[in-house]
């Protein structure tokens, strides 16, 4: 029943996109009987001509009546063919996209939730091509019921046993398709994790990023060695499952072939004493279609099957429902103030990471989280960014609680710089905005966003300046960045993006002391339109901040302005003094 369902969704879905497919299909089945019953009567024509003592020329203008007929058939299945490509190309590339919509419009936890990308990789890997197929195996299944009617009548009417036993063959070996998908369709599951492994494995030796650690270290000869007991599991589920597939196959096809004999021998039998040459002739053309066409029909109803059951599992991803994205909710206008009442947090069904955390952030301020690692300070921001939902407590902007306001434009007003950003193979100026820069007010914006993060004195002396492709991704000149380049390149991006708050998680980790300054500089000077939150180990950088909230195993330990915090005589001004004694203690060697 819910391969029925699944089937009819995925012709459904076929007929929506594209509605003239059901033409290209009529079109089909009247050729497809066409060419079914021709060279039935060619057959007999011929031999009728010989029978009667005529000569083959009285029966050449008929016979090439039919000829052309085929001929222009096939003119006709030649350009059908060509129309049902185009759809078949075209509605594949929406699918896919329906499934890319899907991944970025899940909630954030599914994206590490490996059930959920076995599904989702395995969807994308057979989706576009299992839901179309499994949306013309149904009409193909109407052309070729109409093919076998013609040929049953013709066959009928000599003795119904031969029908019935084609019909018995056609039903059986269903039976053993259907084992055979249902094996194939526990084999792609149990592959799939092993597959998405592989293709880690794969990326990690052609990944730049993984190029030093692999000459320099034997990480290479580990993960060879991972990888060949991923082999090994490979083929361990190869046998399990191979053998019994290829065995029923066998049984299968061998069923099949045993029609056509059979079927003529039944004919022979019961039909050749008491009827003409020339219908026996025509009958064992339309055997010999018989028997292809039952094994069409059950391939095609097979077929048919393990693409539904493997379309179903498209449609489950595609079906998932978010707790957090596209649940709409009060639209954020602006962003005055947020704060974090309380709030409790823990991935899973883990431990709580953030225990009972309050704090506030208010329109223009620049505010610190500290903090050892781990403390849950990226936790904290992925949760100002509505990632995740608090478990307990709540987070409210402008009063509203974050559960009922709509995180899309939530997300407009409040974005983050994290610390690995992607750096994409595009240009430098639509690595910063993330679109193209089509107007000159877009290219002042990139300047401007560069100039902020100190990035801009290096792009400026690039031949292309901002219009230099990054990355040697595709391009043999791509510009390469260093890695305190890339975090400028990622804080005018968030700069660029124009959000009232904007968060920084670790900006300066990969800065030099001068640029680190600078950007500190920059970042207070913002003026009070924009609210900055910047998660920082470098505690120099706090001194000038609205407010610090020092976090310590999930708590707020501390909170205050940077004097404040010093007169506590706490962790922050230890951590403090620890810092300033390691400069100057570098400074006197
Ligand atoms: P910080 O930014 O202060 O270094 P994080 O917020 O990144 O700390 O991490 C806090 C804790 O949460 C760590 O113990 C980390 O292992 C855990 N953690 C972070 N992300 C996840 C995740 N996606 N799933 C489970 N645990 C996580």
């Amino acid at each position: 029943m819910k391969d029925l369902v699944t089937a009819f969704r995925s012709l459904r879905l076929l007929i929506k996109k594209y509605p003239w497919i059901i033409l290209t299909q009529a079109i089909d089945i009247i050729a497809g009987v066409a060419v079914t019953v021709i060279p039935i009567r060619i057959v007999s024509d011929i031999a009728g001509v010989y029978e009667t003592g005529g000569k083959f020329s009285d029966i050449l203008p008929a016979v090439f009546l039919y000829l052309f007929i085929l001929f222009a058939i096939g003119i006709i299945v030649l350009i059908n063919n060509f129309a049902q490509n185009y759809i078949n190309r075209n509605f594949k590339v929406e699918v896919a996209t329906m499934l890319y919509r899907k991944l970025d419009s899940v909630d954030y936890e599914f994206h590490e939730n490996p059930q959920f990308l076995n599904n989702y990789t395995r969807a994308l890997e057979y989706g576009p091509e299992y839901i179309y197929a499994s949306a013309i195996y149904q009409l193909t299944l109407i052309k070729v019921i109409a093919q076998s009617l013609s040929v049953f009548v013709v066959i009928f009417s000599i003795h119904y046993l031969t029908v019935v036993y084609a019909v018995a063959t056609g039903v059986v070996y269903f039976f053993i398709k259907h084992r055979v998908s249902k094996i194939n369709f526990r084999f792609r599951g149990e592959i799939q994790p092993l597959y998405r492994k592989n293709y880690y494995y794969n990326r990690v030796f052609f990944l730049k990023d993984s190029a030093a650690d692999l000459k320099m270290t034997n990480v290479g000869d580990l993960m060879i060695e991972n990888h060949r007991s991923l082999g090994r599991e490979q083929v361990a589920v190869y046998k399990k499952y191979a053998a019994r597939s290829s065995f029923l196959d066998f049984i299968g096809a061998l069923a099949i072939d045993l029609i056509y004999p059979i079927v003529l021998g039944i004919v022979v039998y019961f039909t050749l004493s008491s009827i003409t040459l020339s219908s026996f002739l025509g009958l064992t053309v339309a055997a010999t279609k018989l028997s292809n066409l039952i094994s069409v029909f059950v391939n095609h109803l097979a077929n048919l099957e393990s693409h539904v059951i493997e379309a179903a599992v498209s449609f489950e991803v595609l079906a998932m429902t978010s707790r957090i994205e596209g649940r709409g909710g009060f639209p954020v206008l602006e962003v005055r103030d947020i704060v974090v009442e309380n709030a409790t947090f823990g991935y899973d069904e883990g431990a709580d990471i953030l225990r009972g955390v309050s704090l506030e952030i208010k329109k223009g301020e620049k505010i610190a989280i500290v903090g050892a690692n781990g403390s849950g300070k990226t936790t904290l921001v992925k949760l100002l960014l509505r990632l995740y939902d608090v478990k307990g407590g709540a987070i409210k902007i402008n009063g509203d609680n974050y559960l009922d306001v709509d995180t899309t434009s939530l997300r407009t007003k409040i974005g983050a710089v994290f610390q690995n950003p992607e750096v994409y193979s595009l240009t430098v100026g639509e690595n910063v905005l993330l679109r193209k820069a089509e107007t000159e007010e877009d290219r002042d914006l990139v300047i401007e966003a560069l100039k902020f993060s100190g990035l801009y004195d290096d792009v400026k002396n690039l031949e292309e300046g901002i219009d230099t492709l990054v990355t040697r991704e595709f391009h043999r000149k791509g510009q390469i960045f260093s890695g305190g380049q890339i975090q400028k390149l990622a804080i005018a991006r968030g700069y660029a993006q124009n959000y009232e708050v904007l968060i920084l998680d670790e900006p300066s980790s990969s800065l030099d002391p001068l640029a680190e300054t600078a950007l500190y500089e920059n970042m207070l000077k913002l003026g009070r339109n924009r609210t900055l939150v910047f998660i920082s180990h470098r505690l120099s950088s706090t001194v000038n901040c609205d407010r610090i909230y020092l976090l310590s195993d999930g708590k707020i330990a501390e909170a205050g302005s940077h004097e404040e915090l010093m007169a506590n005589n706490g962790l922050y001004r230890r951590m403090f003094e620890a810092q300033t004694e390691k400069y100057l203690g570098d400074e006197d060697v």
